[in-house]
């Protein structure tokens, strides 16, 4: 058997740690390490904090960074185990946090308990993000334009809520997702976004919600000398339609009454016979407008037979015969009806 004792206090009767007693072993022993004085640097725009050379972690409340700068410096000796460590903010004094940490746990077998007094001083600068911002850095331009027209007050409104909602989910993995800057065109808006990325999704958000067509044209903005690179600034153009929902187009011979735009297609309703078409929008440079829905009329049945529907032209009174169509069979005379003019022929509108 061989005869163990304490180096430092001679018992024999104690567990060993090595060759000291578990006793003068614990006498010494800090089962963390926390440094007394903690220092975090944070973007005073977005509260994001710089770790380790990286901005992380935008928009934490300050209590959150405090005790994550905390967590973060605690140095756990790996001879703990079952430990609980308890984290509190004693006090706020202008930019320095004192903190109190508490450790609950076991070292070979022995419950302790220890407590370290720190402080977090926060010191607030700006991150490169926000730095960006602030200066108006963007890397495109999304105008935001109609074919042919004016853009109308309510679909400017449409266009800013999507151009805000757009950047909004963007922001959850772009820093760039912001608009420094709307230019209000006579022609449009153009809309300023900080990264390329966001930008054409934004052209995208657009394009979904009113139809059209994107085009990307680069602009050279600067050039870096010694690499011989350029440095691109990208305007994305989004035209949007002439025609609306509603008006009357015509596309490979037919007249049709649009139903609905999105960013894919158009559907129509021809007025001849009520049979719905779906055009692709990228075919869309083939559709003509033909009448917009504002120059939809209001007119009175006169009379009417299985083959026949005569009407009042509103424009002089006359009596006009046309065919009867299967959607105004139940219609009575004198019920008011819909009619749209198109070179000098008159349609009747469901
Ligand atoms: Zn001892
Ligand atoms: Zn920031």
């Amino acid at each position: 058997m061989i005869f163990m004792f304490c180096v430092e206090c001679g018992s024999t009767d104690k567990k060993m740690v090595g060759d000291i007693c578990i006793d003068c072993f614990l006498k010494d022993f800090q089962m963390i390490e926390i440094p007394e004085n903690i220092k975090v640097e944070i973007c005073s725009h977005c509260n994001s904090r710089i770790e380790e050379g990286k901005w992380t972690d935008s928009f934490l409340p300050e209590d959150e960074i405090i005790y994550r700068a905390l967590e973060r410096n605690i140095k756990i000796s790996n001879l703990v185990e079952n430990e609980i460590i308890n984290l509190e903010i004693d006090q706020i004094k202008g930019t320095i946090a004192n903190c109190y940490v508490e450790v609950v746990g076991e070292v070979y077998g022995v419950q302790l308990d220890e407590t370290h007094d720190t402080s977090v001083r926060i010191m607030k600068t700006v991150c490169p993000t926000c730095s960006k911002l602030q200066a108006g850095y963007y890397e495109s331009v999304v105008q935001f334009r109609a074919n042919n027209r004016d853009i109308k007050a309510e679909e400017y409104d449409k266009a800013d809520e999507v151009v805000k909602r757009t950047l909004n989910k963007q922001s959850k993995s772009d820093k760039l997702a912001y608009c420094p800057q709307i230019a209000k065109l006579k022609e449009g808006y153009d809309y300023y976004i900080g990264s390329l990325k966001s930008g054409r999704k934004v052209a995208e958000s657009l394009k979904e919600e009113f139809g059209g067509i994107i085009k990307e044209s680069p602009r050279l903005i600067s050039e870096d000398k010694s690499t011989g690179k350029g440095l691109y600034r990208i305007w994305i153009s989004i035209r949007i339609p002439e025609f609306e929902i509603n008006d009357f187009i015509k596309h490979e011979g037919k007249i049709l009454q649009v139903k609905d735009i999105d960013k894919n297609r158009v559907v129509g309703i021809d007025i001849t016979d009520h049979k719905r078409h779906t055009i692709p929008l990228k075919e869309s440079e083939d559709i003509t407008l033909l009448k917009k829905a504002d120059e939809i009329e209001t007119t009175t049945i006169i009379s009417k037979s299985p083959s026949n529907i005569q009407i009042l032209d509103p424009a002089d009174y006359s009596a006009v015969d046309l065919d009867m169509m299967d959607e105004f069979k139940d219609s009575n005379i004198g019920d008011e009806v819909k009619i749209i003019k198109i070179n000098n022929y008159i349609y009747l509108i469901k």
